[in-house]
């Protein structure tokens, strides 16, 4: 459990980093141009993840839970918890909040309301939660699924924290709220963490219940968030684009070297 939590917490810090390359260099700068790419790469990396690693192990935990008996209807309660953690983050992200979206925040106008930037945020926040649940939830498996969905959440948390500190900023927040809110983030990611770790000591079957769900949520992170933002370019170039495809060859590469 220990490196599990050591795992999170570099998770955790990457998210406060993103904050502070905001900050320091500003939304429009070099940051923001090296950081779409991460996003790209990140995206990639991480429906990769979840179509060959995670899934894959979700669907041989409820097979076994059935008796071994592959079939339809033994997968289909995991296959639901995918559908509401994809669900979950519409609703918190997307719904309960007026404005969000990944990157750069060049809407300022769109916080006119305080309480528009916090939900945000807040919205943001239960995601995180649960980035922090797949990297335990993976480790429970084994250190290759762990390790995999690792790298694949650590790739976005960078732009992560770069978009919660750009949008504190855009609400006329002071780069101090700005960091604050970043830290919070991480610290939700690190309570995910901690979570599963209280949650499977006392509930051996934890890991069928919060993969799946937990992927659902990353599957929305990548397929809704991250990839619109790679799709919205100026100029058409398709550079950023052709990273997503670099995402997904480097999880087939890592794939490949780690031993299970
Ligand atoms: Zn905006
Ligand atoms: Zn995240």
């Amino acid at each position: 459990m220990t490196s599990i939590l050591l795992f999170g917490l570099l998770a955790a810090a990457a998210n406060v980093l993103g904050g502070v390359v905001l900050v320091k260099a500003g939304a429009h700068h070099w940051g923001e141009r090296s950081l779409k790419y991460l996003v790209a790469l990140g995206a990639g990396f991480m429906l990769a993840a979840i179509f060959i690693e995670i899934l894959p192990v979700t669907i041989d935990i409820w097979t076994q839970t059935a008796n071994g008996q592959p079939s339809a209807e033994a997968v289909l309660p995991a296959m639901t918890l995918l559908l509401a953690g994809y669900l979950a983050i519409q609703f918190f992200e997307h719904t309960l909040a007026p404005h969000f979206h990944f990157g750069a925040e060049t809407h300022p106008e769109s916080f006119m309301r305080p309480s528009a930037a916090y939900t945000a945020v807040g919205g943001l926040w239960i995601h995180t939660f649960f980035d922090g649940v797949s990297i335990a939830s993976a480790f429970l498996v084994n250190f290759k699924v762990g390790i995999l969905v690792f790298i694949a959440i650590l790739l976005h948390k960078m732009p992560e924290g770069f978009t919660v500190a750009s949008i504190m900023l855009a609400a006329g927040r002071s780069t101090r709220a700005a960091l604050t809110a970043t830290a919070a983030i991480g610290a939700a990611t690190l309570a995910g963490v901690i979570a599963i770790g209280i949650l499977n000591t006392r509930m051996s079957n934890s890991v069928g219940y919060a993969l799946p769900f937990s992927a659902g949520v990353t599957l929305y992170v990548a397929a809704s968030d991250l990839i619109p933002e790679v799709n919205y370019k100026e100029e058409g170039n398709p550079k950023v684009s052709i990273v997503v495809f670099g995402g997904v060859a480097l999880f087939y590469l890592l794939h490949k070297l780690i031993e299970g």
